[in-house]
């Protein structure tokens, strides 16, 4: 049995193991199996060793674990060091550890379905998280024409600027592409119907049901069955858009091609992503 799954704390809400068994069976491998992988930080670098004798081959990362699995890797990709995360960690035979970060060209994927191409785009990323860091690498290696970030603690969003040479804003200013990498919206009953929870989730991005007009292309990182308040309004305003479950299906894609080194199945993995019952829209907590 060749084994993979989902290192994280919590994890028993994440549609990976759905979605990438899905995918192992319509590719043929019946050998293979991803399993969740519940492991609180103390225990996380003495289990990620434990793994690889075990029969796995490789494991997502996510919430907390993504700086610390980068840490503890012997290997590394130059873009998960430059970001300082990794979400994909492979297991060499000889017990060599090796993290990437899929996150990163998974966003990129997705912007493929809305948008030609990235560049010469004016793009805001909202937060200043493990997942800001990602998508503010991702937009400026795509060659975006400007970079700015908001957040809420902004601080953040200044050292987060400075590390990458993109610009903090005050607040969220006009952009051709919106990109939400804050958790707004994961604890919220989403509908397309705009209600004053709708317009408390905008505010929490510094933002009015109007403002979010302003961007014609909107991604949400946030992912759970209904639509977010961000992608209700972006769509009520006529946007073009991509919901969560689309960057998990294709930050997922790669990381299953680096293991398996055959073409994801992606219609697959989005049918079974999207599929994946997990409590009848209780809100995600995994992000993986
Ligand atoms: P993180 O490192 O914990 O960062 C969380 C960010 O959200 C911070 O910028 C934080 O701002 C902001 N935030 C939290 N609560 C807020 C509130 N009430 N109002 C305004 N801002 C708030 O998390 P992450 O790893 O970047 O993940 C962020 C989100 O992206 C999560 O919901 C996660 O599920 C999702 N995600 C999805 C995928 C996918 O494949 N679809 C992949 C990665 C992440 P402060 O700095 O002010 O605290």
């Amino acid at each position: 049995m060749t084994r993979l799954g989902v290192l994280g704390w919590p994890v028993a809400h994440s549609r990976s193991p759905a979605m990438h068994n899905a995918a192992l069976a319509a590719l043929g491998l019946h050998g293979w199996r991803y399993q969740r992988l519940p492991v609180p930080p103390a225990l996380f670098e003495q289990t990620v060793r434990a793994l690889q004798p075990a029969g796995f081959l490789g494991a997502n990362v996510t919430i907390p674990h993504k700086q610390a699995a980068l840490a503890l890797a012997g290997e590394s990709t130059q873009a998960a060091r430059e970001i300082g995360a990794a979400n994909t960690l492979t297991f060499a035979p000889d017990g060599t550890i090796t993290a990437e970060n899929t996150d990163a060209p998974g966003l990129i994927a997705v912007l493929g379905q809305i948008l030609d191409s990235p560049t010469r785009l004016r793009a805001l990323v909202l937060g200043a998280g493990g997942s800001a860091r990602a998508a503010v690498w991702a937009l400026r290696e795509a060659g975006a024409s400007e970079v700015c970030v908001w957040n809420r603690t902004p601080e953040r969003a200044q050292e987060l600027a400075r590390e990458f040479g993109v610009r903090a804003l005050a607040a969220p200013a006009a952009a051709d592409l919106l990109v939400n990498c804050t958790s707004v919206g994961l604890n919220f009953e989403g509908g397309l119907e705009r209600s004053a929870s709708d317009n408390e989730a905008l505010n929490q991005l510094g933002m009015t049901f109007d403002q979010v007009g302003e961007y014609p292309y909107v991604v949400d990182l946030v992912y759970r069955s209904q639509p977010t308040p961000l992608l209700a309004a972006a769509r009520a305003h006529g946007a073009r858009t991509v919901d969560g479950l689309e960057v998990l299906v294709a930050q997922g894609a790669l990381s299953l091609e680096l293991w398996t080194g055959r073409t994801a199945p992606l219609e697959v993995m989005r049918r079974a992503a999207r599929e994946a019952d997990f409590t009848a829209d209780q809100p995600d907590t995994a992000t993986t």
